[in-house]
């Protein structure tokens, strides 16, 4: 749900997520997952809660931190589904398959070129990964359309941790109080309002675009 940014402060910058808004849902890549490697969803899901139990989190977070390098990641999700498959799955295409099942969603990145062209400071802020840089650049043309890229991998924080968020803001060097962030979990967009942010949780094109329209009309 959006709200008034505080205070009323107009919007001068624009901060969105890639994917899943910029994207096709994500859903589509993790069934893709379990169609290249025949591992379910499910035992991805059971594997990831296994070395959590281990190592505190689930393994995608550190590798969202660059904490972790993908092979570390895909070893230490090798090691846990290899008792629940009774084999050792390979994961040889993961981020091919990921990535493959996704495609751009252009109703939502032509909402971000109209910002641009309206004059916002814009600023793309992504949960990533350091290796998949080169395959989700493909995706958009995200230079011509974000000024600035705050990416997890890169920047050692992740989504909802409020430090991500900070040194968005400090890029920028704009309030958030002037800042829109569009992100399809309500977690990052919780996190986001809690710093000031004005936030508009992406459900579908028709909605995330009337609703980013309102805001900065
Ligand atoms: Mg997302």
């Amino acid at each position: 749900m959006a709200e008034a940014g505080a205070g009323g402060a107009a919007i001068e910058a624009v901060v969105c997520d890639f994917g899943g808004v910029l994207t096709t849902p994500l859903m589509g890549s993790f069934l893709a997952l379990q169609d290249a490697h025949g591992v379910s969803v499910e035992d991805f899901g059971e594997a990831m809660r296994a070395a959590a139990e281990e190592g505190g989190e689930i393994p995608l977070f550190k590798l969202e931190r660059g904490e972790i390098t993908e092979p570390e990641f895909l070893e230490i999700l090798r090691d846990k589904l290899e008792p629940l498959l009774g084999h050792r799955p390979e994961l040889h295409r993961f981020r091919e398959a990921f990535f493959e099942a996704l495609d751009p969603n252009e109703p939502m990145i032509e909402l971000m070129r109209e910002c641009r062209r309206g004059g916002r400071r814009m600023a793309m802020l992504t949960n990533n990964v350091q290796e998949w840089e080169p395959l989700w650049r493909t995706m958009l043309p995200v230079d011509e359309i974000f000024e600035l890229v705050i990416d997890s991998g890169w920047v050692g924080y992740r989504k909802p941790e409020k430090q991500i968020y900070e040194i968005t803001v400090e890029r920028l060097g704009v309030p958030a109080t002037a800042c829109l962030f569009v992100d399809d979990l309500e977690v990052n967009c919780e996190a986001a309002r809690d710093l000031g942010f004005t936030a508009v949780q992406y459900r579908n094109p028709e909605q995330a675009v009337a609703e980013v329209r309102k805001i900065l009309e």
